[in-house]
């Protein structure tokens, strides 16, 4: 058995693709400094490395071996280094992947719900009586911070290799929840981001809602944001909409990803709703929540999409003016129906084409919708700085820039927008807030 001495082990937690990861390598790394760690910034100078691994697209899993690969070279020269590869390539790819990185000392699996504290004790081979007090963790700065609540998915868009990968769907009890998100704001959070595959699905399994969540966390004394994506059409229903209306906590910005603005598309997904009806959900929140802020994902080139089809997608686009369009070329994933059914027949050409063309699209109408918010007065968050300038996010999830001296980070000030662009805003800094 290794032996380590505690107030010396410095760890490297790495993590790539969504915000679970970001979410899950953020708990990891506070587990590991409760065992009396420290991070480090270079894996070269490492004892612990964690590897929060994503496989939703071919370039994030590029890179995820690339730094297996370079983390070979590194153990090769000190074989003390301790790896543990986590995320969503660790699945039914296990053993061959135990094949390719012999050097990795654990995998862990997202399915495994053993609590992180014991995956940890189990990956250091520590006894959980080695921990140290919680309150003796060093912060990790992190005015706005991503929440799991909700783990693995139902549903089976032929698509989507994370029902295979997250097993399937189970909500974190509020209670568990909740204490997290204090934890968090002692140390200083101010806006936590609930996530889930499907989040507006969250407690159907233990008798909850996600609107009743919302309403228990804004409880939290010093919170003042809550955010929570990503939420799946058919599941969003009038009660959580007039928990966004009417919870002054929570933000009034929804990510409701259509994935393409045609009908045989949809049904190919099988995503269980077609362009209308989700138009209609979406006309049904815009006169429930004044101001929504409404993002989406597309996926273009998806297998068999005709011109025709996904000129259906840029009429959508047009009609449906979402605030941020997250596009993607579709890349079948092993397992999936869609890599097994049809054939990836949009040439990669092509589907660049696409992508371009809905960002062209979406820029146009972003850049429309934000000039439109000239004048307005914005309540945002200070998430921090850049290039001199404080930056943060209005309530509808835009980006926000301005120019103090104060010391602002963490604070919610209200800005008076100046200029709008495709991509952010700018403003300044309201009289009172000075
Ligand atoms: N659970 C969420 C999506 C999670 S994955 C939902 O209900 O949609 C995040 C995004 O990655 C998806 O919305 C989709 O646009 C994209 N994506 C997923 N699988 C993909 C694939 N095989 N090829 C390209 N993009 C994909």
């Amino acid at each position: 058995m290794p032996t380590y001495n505690l107030s010396l082990m410095r760890y490297h937690v790495w993590s790539i693709g969504c915000q679970m990861n970001t979410a899950d390598a953020r708990r990891m790394s506070d587990e590991l400094q409760e065992y009396g760690g420290e991070r480090c910034e270079r894996i070269e100078d490492a004892d612990v490395v964690v590897l929060y691994s994503c496989v939703v697209r071919e370039a994030a899993q590029n890179k995820v071996h690339n730094e297996l690969e370079q983390i070979r070279q590194i153990k090769r020269r000190r074989p003390s280094m301790r790896v543990a590869l986590a995320g969503c390539m660790v699945e039914d790819d296990r053993e061959i992947l135990a094949k390719r990185y012999g050097f990795v000392d654990r995998f862990l699996s997202p399915k495994l719900d053993l609590p992180l504290p014991h995956q940890v004790a189990d990956f250091l081979d520590l006894d959980e009586r080695y921990r140290l007090d919680p309150d003796d963790g060093e912060r990790i700065t992190g005015v706005s911070q991503p929440v799991t609540i909700s783990q693995g998915c139902n549903r089976r868009c032929t698509y989507c290799i994370i029902p295979f990968r997250r097993g399937d769907e189970r909500s974190r009890r509020p209670d568990v929840i909740r204490r997290e998100v204090e934890h968090l704001v002692a140390r200083g959070t101010k806006e936590v981001v609930l996530l889930g595959q499907i989040v507006d699905r969250y407690g159907r399994d233990i008798g909850n809602t996600l609107g009743e969540l919302c309403a228990d966390i804004s409880e939290v004394d010093g919170l003042e944001r809550i955010r929570f994506l990503t939420s799946y059409p058919l599941d969003f229903d009038r009660p959580l909409m007039e928990a966004v209306a009417s919870l002054p906590k929570v933000c009034e910005d929804v990510n409701l990803p259509i994935q393409a603005g045609d009908d045989q598309m949809l049904r190919r997904m099988a995503r269980g709703y077609g362009v209308e009806s989700y138009e209609r959900l979406i006309e049904e929140m815009r006169s429930v929540i004044p101001y929504l802020g409404l993002s989406t994902d597309i996926i273009v080139g998806f297998c068999g999409e005709t011109e025709g089809q996904f000129d259906n997608t840029l009429a959508l686009l047009e009609r449906a003016r979402f605030d941020i369009v997250h596009v993607a070329m579709y890349s079948p994933r092993p397992g999936t129906a869609s890599a097994r059914l049809w054939e990836d027949d949009v040439p990669t050409e092509e589907k660049k084409r696409r992508i371009h063309e809905v960002e062209r699209v979406q820029a146009r109408i972003a850049g429309e919708i934000n000039a439109g918010l000239v004048g307005t007065r914005q309540e945002m968050l200070v998430e921090g700085r850049r290039k001199g300038k404080w930056y943060g996010r209005t309530r509808h999830n835009k980006l926000l820039f301005f120019e103090s001296a104060g010391e602002l980070g963490g604070r919610v000030v209200n800005v008076d927008v100046t200029r709008g662009t495709s991509w952010s805003l700018q403003g300044s800094l309201c009289e009172e807030d000075v």
